[in-house]
């Protein structure tokens, strides 16, 4: 399955942990990472902290999502990630923003990921990597570009 994970994080090297998070994602079972966006830095947004370094992955894996959801989490354990609070500033944050053209809701996961449509740190690295993306439910990505305009988000490679 085609799915697409975007990764978010403000503690610590937030780079690095963003470049770490790629070299692990390629590394998970019956999974390859396919390509990736550009990293990007957004300021805050419902959290706190620094800036925030974002950026999608698009993997081909044979994990199904609640397995894909629980490798990403260890990937965030790897990386000291707690969860003191909700929104705390995290050293790394990965979410399944969509999962082929899959529809899910399980008490803790919901695909495509809830928030997506409404982030610029999302849309505009997802935009990057597949201009065509479909959103089940809600049509093309690119339509609701507009509607993120006034975020600030800044390419850095
Ligand atoms: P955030 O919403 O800022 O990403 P967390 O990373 O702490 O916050 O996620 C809280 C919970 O959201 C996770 O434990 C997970 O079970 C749930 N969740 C629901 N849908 C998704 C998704 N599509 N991707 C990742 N986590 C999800
Ligand atoms: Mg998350």
């Amino acid at each position: 399955m085609i799915a697409y994970v975007g990764i978010g994080a403000n503690l610590g090297d937030a780079r690095a942990n963003v470049g770490d998070a790629l070299v692990r994602l390629a590394a998970l079972p019956a999974t390859a990472l396919l390509r990736h966006s550009a990293s990007y830095v957004s300021a805050p947004i419902d959290s706190s902290g620094d800036d925030y370094i974002n950026a999608v992955a698009c993997i081909d894996t044979a994990l199904d999502a609640p397995a894909l959801l629980a490798a990403l989490h260890g990937i965030e354990i790897a990386h000291g990630r707690a969860r003191p609070y909700r929104n705390a500033p995290r050293t790394l944050d990965l979410d399944i923003l969509l999962y082929g053209d899959a529809v899910i809701d399980l008490p803790a996961l919901h695909v495509p990921h809830p928030r997506m449509l409404e982030r610029a740190f999302v849309l505009v690295p997802l935009l990057e990597i597949a201009p065509d993306a479909e959103v089940p439910g809600h049509g093309p990505a690119r339509q609701y570009l507009s509607a993120v305009a006034g975020q600030a988000i800044r390419r850095i490679d």
